[in-house]
């Protein structure tokens, strides 16, 4: 926390602002919008509606879709669940989608490859595309919705992770038919539990409003044409947001400083390799520290892992890919193997607000001699 968001809380409780509307989630979605957009021609128009979680967003996006039961959707494998189990909610169908090892998002090749066969085998168009931008790294945003365009196919960027990442000059959430954001208690700025949906213009944010609030048609008593949700912000959680919102930029500046110092130290540690940018087209706000450790080394991601719980530092395995996940065993899937490596190799370290480039030193000194002390077992 900045400080800043109790002086957001104590207003609406002053002014009884306690719902889930009010000047803390307009104010939250004006701070947001502007975030985004300003300055960026392309994405003018662009409206921020204020949800009550990341995935809550993605259900609205894929509903405002018009994705319903029988359809499928194309989605990124390599990717927390929540990018996929709403496709799931509405009853349809995920495909998924291996990634590139440059960002270690969607392969837009084997999306494009992947369209062509569902067309074949079902006789039917997919209804979505959802790409993911992980760990904070840009999704190669430009091909997939070039893809998405030859196949007349909506584009959902859940850039849940990716607060503040640009990709050539535009900020991720803004690709896309509709982007979505997290304040999770995790991500680069919380609401404590939030979300936001990118809607493309002013309209499409009063329909995702109207859906997020019950779908309650405008008459005097309540009368309902279709199925809604309850997935509007609190107006308390907008004004941590808002709070938030003052931080942000120092934030993801503190987040890229310690990017910067790994990728420095480890380029002398053998066996790993720091996830940086692949091309000065992506700038990611590095929310995740992420580095890739050759299996000759002697050392697995988990050894590491141990090493750093037995020191109190907590590390994690990278996503686990959703085609290797017991709940969608059954679903389609388009596997180059990139995930299945990455899964293989990959660790999480240390990247908050918080950690300090002393704790960088000690994360790669620690490194460094856990791997020297295991390929010095291995000879
Ligand atoms: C966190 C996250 C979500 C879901 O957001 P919530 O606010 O936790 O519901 C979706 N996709 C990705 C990639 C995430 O990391």
């Amino acid at each position: 926390m900045s400080g800043a968001e109790q002086k957001f809380i104590d207003e609406a409780f002053a002014e009884e602002w306690v719902v889930p509307l009010g000047p803390n989630v307009d104010g939250f979605e004006e701070d947001l919008r502007r975030f985004l957009t300003e300055g960026d021609p392309a994405s003018e128009g662009k409206q921020v509606a204020a949800l009550s979680a990341g995935t809550a967003a993605i259900h609205l996006a894929l509903v405002l879709l018009g994705v319903g039961k029988d359809d499928e959707v194309m989605c990124q494998s390599f990717t927390f669940s929540a990018s996929a189990n709403p496709i799931v909610y509405q009853g349809a169908t995920p495909v998924f989608v291996d990634s590139e090892p440059e960002s270690w998002n969607m392969d837009p090749a084997l999306l494009d490859e992947a369209i062509a066969d569902r067309i074949a085998k079902t006789g039917r168009k997919p209804k979505a595309i959802i790409a993911v931008d992980l760990y904070g790294m840009p999704a190669r945003l430009d091909e997939i919705c070039a893809v998405g365009r030859k196949w007349a196919i909506p584009v959902v960027e859940d850039a849940a992770e990716a607060l503040g990442s640009v990709y050539k000059g535009h900020k991720c959430g803004t690709y896309g038919d509709f982007g979505i954001l997290s304040f999770n208690g995790n991500k680069m700025i919380t609401t404590s539990g939030g979300g936001a949906l990118v809607c493309p213009d002013v309209e499409a944010k009063k329909r995702a409003v109207f859906f997020a609030t019950q779908a309650r048609e405008p008459l005097p008593y309540y009368q309902h044409k279709h199925i809604g949700f309850n997935y509007r912000l609190s107006n308390i959680s907008a004004g941590i947001g808002r709070g938030q919102m003052t931080v942000l930029e120092k934030y993801i500046a503190h987040h890229r400083r310690l990017a910067a110092l790994y990728e420095e130290l480890f380029a002398a540690v053998p066996g790993v390799t720091y996830h940086s940018n692949p091309t000065p087209d992506s700038d990611s706000n590095y929310w995740l520290s992420t580095i890739e450790i050759d299996p000759a080394t002697g050392c697995s991601p988990d050894d590491l892992r141990l090493h750093f719980a037995a020191l109190n530092v907590e590390t994690r395995l990278l996503w686990k890919p959703m085609h290797l996940q017991p709940v969608y065993a059954d679903a389609p899937a388009y596997v180059n193997g990139v995930s299945e490596h990455l899964f293989g190799r990959g660790l999480c370290i240390p990247s908050g607000p918080w950690v300090t480039e002393e704790d960088v030193r000690m994360i790669v000194r620690e490194t460094a001699y856990l791997i020297s002390s295991q390929s010095a077992s291995l000879t």
